[in-house]
């Protein structure tokens, strides 16, 4: 069931992020990153999918040119209200802590697999051609989840 993850993880009647739905948005596709002041600041990247946002959490500031690569951390899928949502999540909330818009626009899909993601990406902050590969588990990265987001060249 998509969102279930998301909806399992929060009480709606106690934060102040959007409930769950399933929605479309449309011929271009959301990116946003949201700045997330939780326990840890992390970045938290967001590209529209199959009706929801699929969800990566960047522990240091996305990059702006070719030469950063940052770990990325695949988290549950958000529903497309999300990508507007700023505010403070209650103490004692999953996430706790103050979410705001670091950057948003579109994105076009050039590539998907399940190891591999090539979006070229419209937004203030980042521009061009990003990708997103699916990291094999290793003893520095153990689990399923971790991807590495990085600018392609010349993208
Ligand atoms: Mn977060």
């Amino acid at each position: 069931m998509p969102l279930e993850e998301y909806k399992k993880k929060r009480d709606f009647r106690k934060t102040p992020e959007p409930d769950a739905a399933v929605k479309e948005s449309g011929e271009k596709r959301i990116y946003v990153i949201q700045k997330h002041k939780a326990t840890h600041l992390h970045y938290d990247l967001r590209l529209e999918f199959d009706g929801v946002l699929k969800s990566w959490a960047l522990p240091k500031e996305p990059p702006k040119d070719e030469k950063t690569k940052r770990l990325a951390v695949m988290t549950e899928d958000h529903p497309i209200e999300y990508a507007e949502f700023e505010g403070i999540i209650p103490e004692g909330q999953y996430g706790a802590g103050k979410v705001e818009v670091w950057d948003t626009g579109t994105f076009g899909l050039e590539e998907r697999s399940n190891e591999k993601i090539v979006a070229n990406i419209h937004g203030k902050k980042l521009t061009g051609k990003y990708a997103l590969i699916k990291l094999k588990p290793t003893a520095r990265y153990p689990g399923e989840n971790n991807w590495l987001f990085f600018k392609l060249k010349g993208g």
